[in-house]
């Protein structure tokens, strides 16, 4: 008898209850010894049914991106029947996997018999053509890579089916791995994504008990990039030309990696490595939704760099096991915020397109370059083939993943929240009791969350809620009497006798705050909402595809974005208020999103689109003076609109200019440099610009750091400068108007060529290079060099390594004022002891 049927005969005696069918006889697979015993369950596909605005999500993604896939992606490299998935000749690579792993968990969830169908293929395709070997998959193709992806989606598939093949095929799979990772180590994509591979490994583990797939585990590990140190210590650019370490998908999909290992090595150094990672990536990289930049490498927290969407699916994903590994209610909080903002800002509002590059301030979705890293051109652009062609394979997995994750089973027989949202959850609990627990919310749009249980008879369980740590009052009640000690931030555990018709009613009252973003912008955020900018979207298609209802679009603004915040910081509640309407079908529709804010601001003309049109200049530093008159704004969720304003200037009497600013990198994080191209980073007390090699002949010319809130005139600035390959680099003064780009910027710039022996003063005029003067010297590379800039109304002198009389003396006034910072152009380079000063005329 086949697992099904025994389950279903096993429940046809419990009357009006359609629970789950899972086995009741071995419940859930817990961790094995030595794997640490604490760890929560992932419940099996299909446990977790989605309702309300999330169900929607879900309907959406079948009539849309995810229903549509096979059909907008036909070739035999992408989808297509001729996929070497399929055996045939195509190239897929991870594209099948990525997309199947999502496929497969939107079936599922979902209980649609034709995605089901649509599934089934390339599962059983995979699964009939086992290599001898154990290998498997396209057999021409030697990567350990895109095998994991499709792992994931044949363990969720076992789940939700008991299929039989299964756990052998994975056993002879593993196998394999363990004899032949020695002569074909991992690498590139395998050796930066293998947490994924070890996490399968221990679930196989847990299933059949094999010791060597602990052997397996460790050898994984020791071949994958040393993730824990590199969270742990803020390295993501300590590899120079490498690639993948920086890479923002990678560095959110190996989040996971140490959390999934401390199982097997149960040290705080392994247990916190993931969120200290998370700390350092938001410090440095953060953007306002709750999600480092990338684009594609980690990008800083320029209000206009992008969040790619297979970085937001892998952090989700990531955060998601984390949870049941290390039970900190942050990694709930910090998963809720990406998956209510962040994810659903990447999809069009039917989830028929998606944006490669979501954009905190983000005026336009259009066709264009950008200037990011890695740009293609269409990397803003709604459309089913934004960006490079891996996001629209990845993505499906994002909501699918989200309900599967979002409750868990615990070792002690009960059920853990790590995600609200309205769910029906069907489950066992004590002694293999099947409870349905029904999640009747409209959460996060609105802040009551009612647990409902059915029970097939009574039984002693516990039931483990997270608390929100931004929530100030929370409060639970069970069948409407209030529980004591309910604290912010905690897991509160409910140990009781529970019947049927009990109810739990959690109250998160949901404050508005704000949270500081970069040159002292700020966001707007509502219990796990984050706000931005009501628009006037203007929608025109820019290409129709052949498949029915798919289209390019263009998005821009009929109506003024360019407002600063008239607010009291210190009374919130009186500045911001809160309008509620009633719950539509899709809440990620800005017209009729159910909460909005509204506020005062004033515009600020200056702050206008930068030079390419593609996006607006950084945010202005605030507090910034504006003479316009106040009007009241409208603010809606992040996710339910495309364009946005979410970093917003506050208006006030701007910071006085010419403050002293010295830095000499010993204790300092990137958090205050605006970072265009080529992200700058601190090692060994020096500021250094990292490589732009590896991204595949894309990369940024001209990389900047620009120190935020400094502002000089008349100044002397004096920094060392090491170069450490050929090109150049040095430091930039009265800057303006900087984006990325070689010459998108407007200032002077000293540059010196250790290569070359050349010392060039020059400026960016009309965005382009103007050789104001240059001079001999002998330098070497490797070598390190005082340079000081003295540059009093329009008489620039710089002095080289301490020399009494200036190297270069020059009379130029275009530039008057503004930002201090460095350049590299084409160059390795460090640069240290920087000491600013107005001087006196
Ligand atoms: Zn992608």
């Amino acid at each position: 008898m086949n697992v099904r049927k025994s389950l279903i005969l096993a429940f046809a005696s419990i009357p009006s209850l359609l629970f789950a069918q899972n086995n009741p006889a071995k419940q859930y697979v817990y961790n094995r010894a030595p794997l640490t015993a604490n760890t929560y369950i992932q419940l099996p596909l299909g446990s977790i049914k989605a309702k309300g605005w999330l169900l929607k999500q879900l309907e959406l993604q079948k009539d849309g991106a995810t229903g549509h896939a096979e059909e907008l992606y036909p070739e035999a490299s992408n989808l297509g029947p001729e996929s070497d998935w399929l055996g045939g000749s195509g190239e897929g690579w991870e594209r099948v996997p990525y997309y199947v792993k999502g496929l497969v968990a939107l079936a599922y969830t979902l209980d649609n018999p034709d995605l089901k169908a649509k599934s089934q293929k390339w599962i059983n395709w995979t699964l009939d053509h086992q290599q001898p070997n154990g290998s498997f998959g396209p057999a021409k193709m030697n990567d350990w890579w895109p095998r994991m992806p499709m792992m994931y989606a044949i363990q969720s598939y076992y789940e939700a089916t008991g299929d039989e093949r299964v756990l052998g095929f994975f056993t002879k799979y593993f196998k394999y791995q363990l004899d032949n990772l020695d002569k074909k180590p991992l690498t590139e994509w395998s050796k930066s994504r293998t947490g994924d591979n070890i996490e399968l490994v221990l679930w196989l583990y847990n299933r059949t008990g094999e010791k060597s797939l602990l052997t397996l585990a460790e050898k994984l590990k020791s071949q994958a990039y040393p993730w824990a140190d590199i969270y742990t210590n803020n390295q993501f650019y300590y590899y120079g030309d490498d690639f993948h370490t920086k890479h923002s998908v990678s560095v959110g999909q190996a989040l996971k990696l140490p959390a999934i290992y401390a199982q097997l090595n149960n040290t705080p150094y392994y247990r916190d490595a993931t969120e200290k990672g998370i700390s350092n990536l938001i410090r440095d990289h953060g953007q306002s939704s709750g999600i480092a930049s990338g684009t594609e490498f980690l990008a800083g927290k320029s209000s206009f760099q992008g969040t790619e969407t297979c970085t937001v699916v892998e952090w989700m994903q990531s955060l998601e096991t984390t949870a049941r590994i290390v039970h900190d209610v942050q990694i709930g909080d910090r998963l809720e915020k990406i998956a209510f903002n962040t994810l659903p800002s990447q999809f069009s509002r039917d989830i028929k397109s998606h944006l490669y590059y979501t954009q905190p301030n983000q005026v336009v979705c259009k066709h264009g370059n950008s200037g990011f890293d890695e740009d293609y051109d269409g990397g803003i652009l709604l459309s089913p083939y934004s960006g490079m062609g891996c996001c629209r394979y990845n993505m499906h997995m994002g909501w699918p993943y989200f309900v599967k994750n979002s409750w868990v089973a615990t070792p002690d027989k009960g059920l853990a929240v790590i995600a609200y949202a309205p769910v029906e959850l069907n489950a066992f609990v004590a002694d293999a009791i099947p409870v349905k627990l029904n999640v009747e919310t409209n959460y996060p749009f609105e802040e009551q969350i009612k647990i409902k249980i059915d029970l097939a008879k009574p039984a002693t369980f516990p039931l483990k809620l997270r608390i929100p740590e931004w929530c100030k009052n929370p409060q639970i009640t069970v069948n409407g009497k209030a529980l004591l000690n309910v604290k912010t931030g905690q897991v509160y555990n409910i140990t009781r006798l529970w019947n049927s018709k009990d109810e739990v009613t959690l109250n998160f009252p949901m404050d508005i705050k704000v949270s500081d973003q970069v040159n002292k912008s700020v966001t707007v955020e509502r219990g796990p909402l984050v706000y931005g900018l009501q628009m006037d979207a203007q929608y025109s298609i820019r290409k129709k595809h052949p498949v029915a209802g798919f289209f390019d679009y263009e998005v821009s603004s009929a109506s003024p974005w360019n407002y600063g915040l008239v607010i009291d910081r210190k009374n919130l509640a009186k500045s911001i208020k809160v309008e509620n309407s009633a719950m539509p079908e899709n809440p990620f529709v800005q017209a009729t999103t159910p909460v909005k804010l509204k506020v005062s601001a004033k515009k600020i003309p200056s702050w206008t689109m930068a030079y390419n049109k593609m996006h607006a200049f950084e945010v202005p530093r605030s507090p910034v003076a504006s003479s316009e008159q106040t009007e009241e704004i409208t603010l809606t969720p992040f996710g339910s609109e495309n364009i946005r304003i979410s970093n917003f200037p506050v208006i006030g009497t701007p910071e006085s200019a010419g403050k002293p600013f010295k830095e000499n990198f010993e204790n300092a994080t990137v958090k205050d440099w605006l970072l265009y191209g080529g992200s700058w980073f601190i090692k060994d007390g020096a500021f250094h610009a990292a490589s732009n090699k590896g991204s595949w002949g894309y990369g940024i010319h001209g990389s900047k750091a620009l120190a935020s809130g400094t502002m000089f005139k008349n100044l002397s600035y004096q920094a060392t400068v090491q170069l450490n390959s050929k090109g150049n680099a040095g430091l930039i003064f009265r800057v303006t108007d900087a984006v990325l780009g070689a010459d998108m910027y407007k200032g002077y710039y000293l540059g010196i060529d250790a290569e070359t022996g050349v010392i060039e003063l020059g400026k960016s005029s009309d965005l382009k290079w103007v050789v104001l003067a240059s001079q001999k010297q002998k330098l070497e590379i490797g070598k390190s060099y005082q340079i000081k800039i003295d540059a009093i109304d329009n008489e620039i002198k710089v002095y080289f390594n301490g020399s009494a009389s200036p190297l270069i003396s020059v009379k130029d006034d275009e530039f008057k004022y503004g930002m201090v910072g460095v350049r590299a152009y084409d160059s390795i380079a460090s640069i240290d002891n920087l000491l600013v000063k107005e001087e006196a005329k």
